[in-house]
C-alpha cells in the first residue's frame, strides 16, 4: 500500500506489520458533527476497512478533548458543567457516525482520564532542558531548545506566528522564551476544573494531552497518525516535539495523513464562521450511503465545497448501484481486486467509485455492490440508530 506522508511530502510505500496502531484527532465536543468531520473520520474508516481486508489487525484510537478552552467557554455560556457537556456532545456526535455507518474506535480516551500521565510527560520535558516553568504555574515547551521545530509543518516563523495566533496560541504571552513556545500547563481559573501538579495546580495544553493519549494507548511509535489538514501546525508539530522529546524514539508516528477541508461558497467550513453542513441534517434528508458517496468522490487530501448538486449526484449514484441487474457474481472477484487497487494507491476512493459506477453501468450489480460493500456502503442507516438507543 502506497500512502502521502504529510512528513516527507511524498507519497510511499506503507509496510504495515500485522496490527497497525492508527490514532485520530477527535473533537472537542462541544457543538455538532459537521460534513468536515465526516470527511475525517469517513477516510479513516475506508482505511481501517482496506487494512483489514488485507489481513491487518488495527487497532484505532480517537481521543474527546474534553478539557481545552473551547470547551470551558462554551460550558461557561451555556452555564452548565463542562463533563455534562462533553459527554452529551459527544454522544450525539457518535450517534451520527454510527448514522454514516462508521466504525467504533477501539478506543477513546478522554483528556481528563488522562491526566497523571500527563502531569508526568510535563515533568519529563523539564527535566531533559525542553521545557520551563514561569513558577506562575504556566510551564512552555522550549522550541528553541527542540530539534527540528517547524520542519514537519514547513512553514517560515512569519506564517508559523500567523497561523499560531488563529488557532488559539498565546504569541503575545508575557515572560516566553520564544512567542511560539506552547503551553504544556496552565493555571486553571477559579470556575475551570484543575489538577494538582508540582508547578501548580491547572489543566494541562491541547497539543500535549493527544500525544499523551496516543503514546499511553498506543505506544512510543505509532503507524498512523491522522487528523484535519487544519491540525498541520501547531497541534501535530507540537505532538511530534513533545513525544519524540519525551521518549527519545522517532518517529513518532510511520506515516502522518492529512485530510483536506470541506468549505461551503469557498470558505472553509468552522464553527466561528457559521457556515456549517451538520451531518445529523444530510442524514435526515439522504441515505447514508448518499453521504458517504458524496464523501469519497473526493480524494480524501482535496479540498472541496460542498454543493447540493453534488449530493443529489451522489444519491442518483448510489441508486444506480441498487437498480442495476445481478449480472454475473463471478465478476466481483475482479471488481474487488481492482478496487482494492485504487485504495492501495494512497486511498483514491474518487478512482475506486468510477469503477464501482462503471460496473454498474454494464449491468454488474451484483459485483458493484459487492466492491461498494468493501468501502463500508450499506453499513450505515436509521436502523442502526434506533437499534443502539
Ligand atoms: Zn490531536
Amino acid at each position: 500500500m502506497r500512502l502521502y506522508d504529510t512528513r516527507t511530502r511524498a507519497v510511499d510505500t506503507f509496510i504495515a506489520a500485522a496490527t497497525v496502531r492508527l490514532y485520530v484527532c477527535g473533537i472537542t465536543p462541544y457543538d455538532s458533527a459537521h460534513l468536515g468531520h465526516a470527511f475525517v473520520y469517513t477516510t479513516f474508516d475506508v482505511l481501517i476497512r482496506r487494512l483489514e481486508a488485507r489481513g491487518h489487525r488495527v487497532v484505532y484510537v480517537r481521543n474527546v478533548t474534553d478539557v481545552d478552552d473551547d470547551i470551558l467557554r462554551t460550558a461557561r455560556e451555556r452555564d452548565v458543567n463542562f463533563e455534562v457537556l462533553a459527554r452529551s456532545e459527544a454522544a450525539a456526535f457518535d450517534v451520527n457516525l454510527r448514522r454514516l455507518g462508521l466504525r467504533e474506535a477501539d478506543v477513546i480516551p478522554y483528556a481528563t482520564e488522562t491526566v497523571p500521565a500527563m502531569v508526568t510527560t510535563v515533568g519529563g520535558l523539564l527535566d531533559r532542558g525542553l521545557a520551563y516553568a514561569l513558577g506562575d504555574g504556566r510551564v512552555y515547551a522550549d522550541t528553541g531548545a527542540m530539534d527540528g521545530f517547524l520542519s514537519f509543518s514547513r512553514l517560515d516563523r512569519d506564517e508559523a506566528l500567523r497561523q499560531f495566533a488563529e488557532k488559539g496560541g498565546d504569541p503575545e504571552a508575557e515572560g516566553k522564551r520564544d512567542a511560539l513556545d506552547f503551553l504544556l500547563w496552565q493555571p486553571s481559573l477559579p470556575d475551570e476544573p484543575s489538577w494538582e501538579a508540582p508547578w501548580g495546580r491547572g489543566r494541562p495544553g491541547w497539543h500535549l494531552e493527544c500525544s499523551v493519549m496516543a503514546t499511553e494507548h498506543l505506544g512510543p511509535v505509532i503507524d498512523i497518525h491522522g487528523g484535519g489538514s487544519d491540525l498541520v501546525f501547531p497541534h501535530h508539530e507540537a505532538e511530534i516535539l513533545q513525544a519524540e522529546g519525551l521518549t527519545g524514539q522517532a518517529p513518532f508516528a510511520r506515516v502522518w495523513m492529512h485530510v483536506g477541508m470541506v468549505g461551503l461558497d469557498g470558505t472553509k467550513m468552522s464553527k466561528s464562521l457559521g457556515n456549517l453542513v451538520f451531518l445529523g441534517d444530510l442524514l435526515d434528508r439522504h441515505d447514508a450511503d448518499a453521504v458517504r458517496y458524496l464523501l469519497l468522490s473526493h480524494h480524501y487530501r482535496s479540498e472541496w465545497d460542498y454543493t447540493e448538486d453534488e449530493m443529489e449526484l451522489a444519491a442518483a449514484a448510489v441508486k444506480g448501484w441498487d437498480a442495476a441487474p445481478d449480472g454475473d457474481p463471478a465478476a466481483a472477484e475482479d471488481l474487488l481486486a481492482a478496487v482494492g487497487a485504487r485504495l492501495d494507491d494512497d486511498l483514491d476512493a474518487p478512482g475506486a467509485l468510477a469503477l464501482i459506477d462503471a460496473a454498474a453501468g454494464d449491468g454488474e450489480g451484483w459485483a458493484a455492490r459487492a466492491a461498494a460493500a468493501s468501502l463500508g456502503f450499506g453499513g450505515g442507516g436509521a436502523g442502526r440508530v434506533g437499534a443502539d438507543r
